[in-house]
């Protein structure tokens, strides 16, 4: 620490014995350096860099006389403490003086010595004090002001209070959040300047600095608080609160630090929403669903009401999306979810599971029937146009309803039967709703089963061809064979392929079966003209997931090669939907088939939605009348009618037509009578087996042989 003193004195005496003293000090000497009037000691104290460092070589305190020459009284002082207001001034003065000197105390001097009482050891004692304590002051200063750099460099907001609640401090990120600044929050209470709150119920919670406070313990905030700022605004705050005590260990107030944590919380909270909804639609997802019926099943049971779970799926949704892409397969579905909403109460839940399938919960149900009106309301209400980006779409739903408590008293039960119900309203063409019913589930073992077997079924070789006549109807000549599957099943014997044709389809063992069948019936086709019997068309059935499928094309053409079949006799029979689904693969997939000069046929025609739009875009060759249309066509003039027009309609449209399920004479006859060129049913043959159709083809050399 420095020891030089600037001495301001006039009186040369007066300056010796001073100088005296100060070289004289037990603790080591003083420098001395004396000057005679105020202008020289403020020169020095205003010499560069002399005020700034006080500690080492600069001067540690000023001793002045205030009657200079140049100078007098007050005025002197306060040039002087003006001039280097760090360094402390220790006034000499007279006892006559005495008003002026205490009066320059109250302004900053440290303190005055009466020159005529003035000796040695007093005069040390006082300078020690002084200089000792303006050096304490300044560590002090340096000591605050680096906390207060430090606090108001963190990212933490930090507030505290007196043993009162009356605000001391807050830092800059304090005042930025409560809206408060330090010198108007000073003294104001705690509540006043930072109210908390419940987040969520808004109620006022207790401060936790006066709990710190009370109960002498850190504390931390209650979870999920929000400070109320001056404005009225909440944000949500985290953290913890700690009393401070004095040296004696009493507590004289709490600190607290916090931070906002909105961002943190909104955040948070927008991850708990997107786990439990689907991004596509926004609706609830699988999760939540699952939660809220387990919800609404408690309520429903402790309030004795019904409740209702519709399953729900898009007819033929993956087409859209395979046709038109991903981005209008999306936009439809959001359509759909508005228009599911517009069919719901505030009440309900609908709910995305996946892809294209939805689940609702009608939570509010006096009978079970009122599901049918919601059931109904939903049909209607999506099977109504769709324009999505220029393309107007139109689409069905199958639905599935299971119901509390008839049909299951858990969420799990009740979403598995409404999705089986939705299955079997699947089954039973599309576009409408089944209730679930306990049959279904036997009915679900038992598809199980034809799965599984369908599985082997391949490679045990349990299918055989059967061939069905197809009979030009002016001449009875044979003029094609369309081949019907069959399955020999180890266990349940014959299987009509009725029942296992659909199920093949839904899980796509169809490829592999038509794969086999295709092979089969061209092998056989060929092998009779082998044999030199007259070479007819071999019509084989082809289901829309096998022509979607890709490698379908190459197959087919493999096949005939392989089998060596001239293209010309071998037939295609597909159903309406494929062509339904009006897709540009569609077209695609038919223009390649006739590029290789196969023959394409409508088979079922006038059960699915086909409109003469269809017939002409596709190179369709034949419509087969369905056999519905036959059965009645001698007793229902409607049937008659319709028969009629699709025989003329065909021929104005050159294609053939062909009547299917032709059993009686009197059917034949209508059938010949109205000019139509073909006809298959049991009337001419039932499906036979090959050597039996080989025997229909050829009779008299077969029979003879
Ligand atoms: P489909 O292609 O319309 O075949 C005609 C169905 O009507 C055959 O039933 C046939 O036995 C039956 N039938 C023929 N004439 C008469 C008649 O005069 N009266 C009555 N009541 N029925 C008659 P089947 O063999 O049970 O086949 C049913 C359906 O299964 C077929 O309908 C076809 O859609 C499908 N199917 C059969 N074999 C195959 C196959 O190998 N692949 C594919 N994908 N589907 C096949
Ligand atoms: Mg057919
Ligand atoms: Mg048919």
């Amino acid at each position: 620490m420095s020891r030089n003193i600037l001495l301001i004195q006039n009186d040369p005496a007066e300056a010796k014995a001073v100088q005296e003293a100060l070289i004289h000090s037990s603790d080591g000497p003083f420098q001395v350096e004396w000057v005679r009037s105020c202008a020289e000691g403020l020169k020095s104290l205003t010499r560069e860099g002399k005020q700034e460092k006080p500690d080492t070589d600069g001067i540690a305190a000023v001793l002045v006389d205030l009657f200079l020459p140049d100078s007098r009284g007050f005025e002197t002082f306060d040039q002087l403490f003006r001039a280097a207001p760090k360094i402390p001034i220790l006034v000499l003065s007279t006892s006559q003086d005495e008003d002026i000197a205490k009066l320059v105390v109250q302004y900053g001097a440290q303190d005055y010595l009466l020159k005529d009482r003035l000796n040695g050891y007093l005069l040390l004692k006082t300078l020690g004090s002084v200089i000792e304590r303006a050096a304490n002051a300044e560590a002090l200063f340096e000591e605050k002001e680096r906390a207060e750099v430090t606090l108001n460099s963190i990212a933490d907001a930090v507030v505290s209070i007196d043993i009162s609640n009356n605000i001391t401090y807050l830092n800059i990120v304090a005042e930025n959040m409560t809206g408060w600044q330090l010198d108007e929050a000073m003294g104001h209470s705690v509540e006043d300047v930072f109210k908390i709150v419940d987040a969520t119920t808004h109620e006022t919670i207790q401060n936790p600095m006066t709990l710190a406070i009370q109960q002498n313990r850190a504390m931390s905030l209650t979870p999920n608080c929000a400070l109320v700022r001056r404005d009225g605004c909440e944000a949500g705050i985290e953290d913890s609160a700690a009393p401070i005590h004095d040296r004696r260990g009493q507590v004289t107030g709490a600190v607290m630090v916090f931070h906002d944590v909105s961002k943190t919380r909104a955040q948070a909270l927008k991850m708990s929403y997107q786990a439990q909804h689907d991004i596509l639609t926004d609706l609830p997802n699988r999760a939540l669903f699952s939660d809220r019926l387990s919800q609404a099943l408690v309520l429903a049971q402790r309030q004795k009401t019904k409740l209702a779970v519709l399953y729900l799926d898009v007819d033929h949704f993956k087409h859209i999306n395979d046709s038109l892409g991903h981005a209008i397969g999306d936009c439809l579905l959001r359509s759909i979810v508005q228009r599911l909403l517009a069919c719901v109460r505030s009440s309900d839940t609908v709910s995305r599971q996946g892809g294209d399938e939805f689940v609702i919960l009608f939570s509010e149900m006096a009978h079970p029937e009122d599901a049918i009106v919601g059931a109904n309301k939903i049909l209607q209400a999506l099977s109504m146009p769709y324009l999505i980006e220029r393309h107007d779409l139109h689409i069905t739903v199958s639905i599935g309803i299971a119901a509390y408590p008839d049909d299951g008293a858990e969420a799990e039960t009740l979403m598995k039967h409404a999705d089986l119900a939705m299955y079997f309203a699947k089954e039973s063409g599309r576009n409408n709703y089944k209730f679930f019913k306990s049959e279904m589930n036997d009915r679900a073992v038992e598809r199980q089963s034809i799965e599984t077997g369908l599985r082997q079924a391949v490679e045990q070789k349990e299918f055989v061809l059967y061939y069905q006549p197809k009979v030009n109807l002016e001449t009875g000549a044979i003029i094609g064979a369309e081949a019907l599957i069959r399955w020999h099943h180890p266990q349940r014997g014959l299987v009509s392929p009725a029942q296992f044709i659909p199920v093949a389809e839904e899980c796509g063992i169809i490829v592999p079966i038509g794969r086999w069948g295709l092979r089969e019936a061209c092998r056989q086709a060929r092998a009779w003209q082998y044999a030199g019997l007259p070479p007819v068309r071999m019509a084989f059935n082809i289901s829309a997931v096998e022509l979607r499928h890709k490698d379908f094309i190459d197959n087919v053409h493999a096949i005939l090669m392989e089998t060596g079949l001239d293209t010309r006799y071998l037939e295609l029979e597909l159903t309406e939907t494929f062509l339904m689904e009006n897709s540009e693969s569609t077209a695609i997939v038919l223009q390649a088939l006739k590029d290789i000069g196969v023959q394409l046929s409508l088979d079922d025609f006038g059960t699915g939605y086909s409109s003469l739009s269809y017939l002409q875009r596709f190179p369709i060759d034949t419509l087969k009348i369905d056999q519905s249309f036959v059965r009645d066509i001698t007793t229902d003039s409607n049937d008659a009618s319709i028969i009629s027009a699709v025989i003329s309609m065909g021929k104005n449209l050159h294609m053939g037509v062909i009547a299917e399920g032709v059993e009686t004479k009197e059917q034949l006859a209508f059938l010949k009578e109205k000019k139509c060129p073909e006809g298959q049913g049991y009337y001419f043959s039932r499906p036979v087996a090959a050597d039996k159709f080989a025997e229909l083809l050829f009779p008299a050399p077969m029979k003879a042989a």
